[in-house]
C-alpha cells in the first residue's frame, strides 16, 4: 500500500487582512483552494469548495475526484446564487488524492484555478498542473516567455475558477506513486513570490515535510507576502513495488486527461459511506484571524474596504481583455469598410457609395448620393472602372471624379454637363 507523509503550512501574509486560503490534508486526499471576493466571500468560497470535496469525495477513483470537484462548484455557485454578499465570490482548488486503478495505487491530481501542483522527483522540479489563467494562456501560445509571465502585472486573472459558471472543466492526471518523490499543492502566495529554483532547493534541504512548508511560507513572506499564502507537501514513502522500472520512468504520468465540462446534478456517483478513520484535518493556521473576520462580518457597521484583488475583477478584466482585443478587430473592419468611398453603379445610374465594393464582411457599401450620370452617358472607357467601383479616399474626391467625368463628356460634346448632385444621403435600401 503506498504510504505518504505530509505537512502544510498557511499564512496570511504581510500585506492581507484575512487569509482567504484554505487547505485540507488527510491519509488520501490533499487539497487547497484560494478564495476571492469582496468582503467575506473569498473565505466563504474556499471553505465551501474543501468541505464540499471532503464530503463528496468517496470513491477512490480519478472520475470521482473530478465529479466531486464539479460538486464542489455547484455548492459554491448555489451558495453565492442567493446571497448578496457572497455574489461574485469564487475559489481556485487543486486537489491529490490515493486512487484505485485495476487494484494498484495511483495519485489522481486535479486542477481549476492557478493554484498549483509541483513534483520534486530527484533533485528536477515540474509543474504537474497547468494554471487557468490569463498569462498562462499567453505563455501557451508563445506570445509571453515564462519569465514575462512570472511578473506579468495582470498575472492574476483567472480564466477558470469555482464559483463563476454552473459548469466548469476540471482538469485531471493520474500519476503513479514513487517512493522518494516529493508532491507540492500551494496558492499563488508562493510562487509569485518564491522562484521555483528556491522552491526546488528549499524541498531538497529539508526532508521533514512541515519544516520545508513552514520555511516555504518563510520565504513567500520574506519575498514580500503580498498574498495569502499556503503549502502542502507530500511525501511517497513507499509505493508498495507499483514504480516503474528505470528507463520507463516518462511513462510516470499514466494519464493526462484534459477534464470534460460536464454537467452533474447533486445526486452525483453512488459511493458506499466514508471509511472511517479516514478523517484528517485542515484549516487555515491563523483559525483565530478566521474567527475574528467571522465575528466581524457579523457585527453592524461599516463594511471592511473590498479587498483589492477580487474575484469578480479578475473575470472582468479576463472579459474586457477579449472583448477589447475583439471590439479592436470589430473597429479595425469597420474603418476599413466604412472610410472609403466609390463611385459605381446602381442598376444604370451613377451613384456614390461609402465603403467597399462588394463590402467587407458585415459592412455593405452604403448609397449616399445619387448623381445624374447614367450608364448611358459617361464615357464608355470609365463603363468598366465604375462597374467594378472607382475607390476613392473621401467623399470630395468622389465628388471630383464626378466632376471630372462631366468634363469629359462635356468635351467629347456629349450630353450637357450634369453637376454632382447632393441630394440627401439615401439609404442603401438592400
Ligand atoms: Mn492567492
Amino acid at each position: 500500500m503506498t504510504r505518504l507523509a505530509w505537512g502544510s503550512a498557511s499564512d496570511v501574509g504581510r500585506v492581507r487582512k484575512a487569509n482567504e486560503d484554505m487547505f485540507f490534508t488527510s491519509e488520501w486526499l490533499f487539497a487547497v483552494a484560494d478564495g476571492m471576493g469582496g468582503h467575506r466571500g473569498g473565505e466563504v468560497a474556499s471553505d465551501l469548495a474543501i468541505a464540499s470535496l471532503r464530503e463528496e469525495f468517496v470513491v477512490p477513483s480519478t472520475d470521482a475526484l473530478v465529479v466531486a470537484v464539479q460538486l464542489a462548484n455547484d455548492k459554491v455557485v448555489g451558495t453565492a446564487t442567493g446571497d448578496p454578499e457572497l455574489e461574485g465570490m469564487g475559489t481556485t482548488l487543486c486537489a491529490m488524492a490515493v486512487v484505485q486503478v485495476d487494484g494498484a495505487d495511483r495519485l489522481a491530481i486535479v486542477n481549476v484555478g492557478d493554484s498549483r501542483v509541483y513534483l520534486l522527483k530527484g533533485d528536477v522540479i515540474e509543474q504537474v498542473t497547468d494554471d487557468h489563467s490569463l498569462v498562462a494562456t499567453l505563455e501557451r501560445q508563445g506570445r509571453l516567455t515564462a519569465a514575462e509571465a512570472a511578473v506579468h502585472p495582470q498575472r492574476n486573472i483567472l480564466t477558470r475558477a469555482l464559483g463563476i459558471d454552473a459548469r466548469v472543466m476540471v482538469d485531471s492526471w493520474e500519476v503513479l506513486p514513487v517512493a522518494g518523490d516529493r508532491y507540492v499543492l500551494c496558492s499563488d502566495g508562493l510562487f509569485n513570490e518564491v522562484e521555483d529554483s528556491r522552491i526546488a532547493s528549499t524541498l531538497r534541504r529539508l526532508a521533514d515535510p512541515t519544516d520545508a512548508a513552514r520555511e516555504l511560507v518563510r520565504l513567500a513572506n520574506e519575498g514580500g507576502g503580498h498574498d495569502n499564502i499556503t503549502v502542502v507537501i507530500v511525501d511517497v514513502l513507499d509505493d508498495d513495488g507499483v514504480a516503474l522500472p528505470e528507463g520507463d520512468q516518462a511513462d510516470r504520468v499514466v494519464a493526462a486527461v484534459s477534464g470534460e465540462a460536464r454537467a452533474v446534478g447533486h445526486d452525483g456517483p453512488t459511493a458506499p459511506a466514508k471509511p472511517a478513520g479516514r478523517e484528517g484535518r485542515g484549516g487555515r493556521s491563523k483559525d483565530k484571524d478566521k474567527d475574528k473576520a467571522k465575528a466581524k462580518a457579523a457585527e453592524p457597521g461599516p463594511r471592511p474596504p473590498a479587498r483589492p484583488r477580487t474575484l469578480t475583477w479578475r473575470v472582468l478584466l479576463f472579459i474586457v481583455a477579449v472583448f477589447g482585443v475583439l471590439g479592436l478587430a470589430a473597429g479595425a473592419v469597420t474603418y476599413y469598410g466604412r472610410h472609403t468611398y466609390f463611385v459605381g453603379f446602381e442598376n444604370d445610374a451613377v451613384v456614390i457609395y461609402r465603403g467597399r465594393p462588394g463590402g467587407v464582411l458585415w459592412i455593405q457599401p452604403e448609397l449616399v448620393e445619387r448623381t445624374a450620370l447614367t450608364r448611358a452617358t459617361v464615357p464608355a472607357a470609365t463603363i468598366n472602372e465604375l462597374q467594378s467601383g472607382k475607390i476613392e479616399p473621401t467623399l470630395a474626391d468622389a465628388h471630383r471624379y464626378i466632376v471630372n467625368l462631366d468634363d469629359q463628356i462635356a468635351t467629347s460634346g456629349g450630353t450637357p454637363p450634369t453637376t454632382a448632385t447632393s441630394t440627401p444621403p439615401v439609404p442603401a435600401g438592400n
